[in-house]
């Protein structure tokens, strides 16, 4: 298998292409510093891929997420891979910048936004300079508070926000359930971050689904109190994992994940008293 096969997905019609980042590098007991794993595991090393997602959808290319790129790369413990720029991947892929109709965001951390702007002329510009960006006006806030900021907050609006309000290229979402346009529906499932989201494609033959950060590994899948360092706020975030994995479960969603491994799409199903992950290629 062609090592660009994996990342183009076909599903009942709709084909998928996932766009990587370099992974990042921790210590098992900094992903997840409230478990057990760190007794029987203190110095376990975990490497967290990292995904981006570009959606045909009539005759162009969504995009949810948009990875880490050189901001993200200096702050995060990153492997220096040799990870080509989304661009040079979408040309690998036979696509251009200017396919892309709409750039929606799951939440506003570094591994998420990064290719939302690009560093030219000494200055952060909108890399898609044609297309609306869309995120929840709690990651804006919460950027911008003193908490935020104390977190780097202002720096991620600064060179990868700010640049796309001042050309105009924004939505901002506010509504717990926001319809962004026809079988495309932003939902907010808080916790990981304050206006954290996913996006539900209905298609006539299937529901898929983007779940951002609702969990970073298959282990908070079968262990959804597990919740990782990222998350702000632990007790929400555990209520909307287990609400979206419930909800994942009963629509019988393909799932598309920010930090499984290879294929990093597939089912959460049922399992016992609670659920488990199946990914897409044992389907
Ligand atoms: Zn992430």
């Amino acid at each position: 298998m062609d090592v660009l096969d994996e990342r183009i997905l076909d599903y009942d019609g709709v084909r998928f292409f996932r766009l990587i980042s370099p992974s990042i590098k921790l210590p098992l007991d900094k992903l997840y510093p409230r478990s057990i794993n760190k007794e029987f595991f203190p110095d376990a090393q975990t490497e967290i891929p990292v995904s981006a997602w570009l959606v045909e959808y009539e005759d162009k290319l969504i995009m949810i997420d948009a990875g880490i790129n050189r901001q993200g790369e200096d702050q995060l413990p990153v492997s220096h891979g040799a990870v080509p720029t989304f661009f040079d991947q979408m040309e690998l892929f036979g696509k251009k910048p200017e396919d892309v109709s709409k750039v929606i965001l799951t939440h506003l951390h570094l591994d998420h936004e990064g290719w939302n702007t690009l560093f030219e002329d000494g200055e952060w510009k909108p890399a898609f300079p044609e297309v609306t960006y869309y995120m929840a006006r709690a990651e804006i806030s919460y950027l911008l508070s003193e908490k935020g900021k104390a977190e780097g907050g202002d720096r991620i609006f600064t060179n990868s926000v700010l640049p796309l309000f001042l050309d105009n290229q924004v939505t901002v979402i506010s509504a717990p359930r926001t319809k962004i346009t026809k079988g495309i529906e932003y939902q907010s499932y808080p916790g990981h971050s304050p206006g954290h989201s996913v996006v539900w494609f209905s298609t006539p033959n299937a529901e898929i689904c983007f779940c951002g950060d609702i969990f970073h590994s298959a282990r908070q899948i079968t262990q959804p109190a597990l919740s990782s360092s990222f998350c702000r706020n632990t007790v929400q975030a555990l209520s909307s994992r287990k609400t979206f994995l419930k909800n994942a479960a009963a629509r019988g969603a393909l799932v598309c994940t920010a930090h499984l491994s290879s294929p990093s799409a597939g089912f959460i199903v049922n399992s016992g008293a609670g659920w488990a992950w199946k990914p897409l290629q044992s389907a």
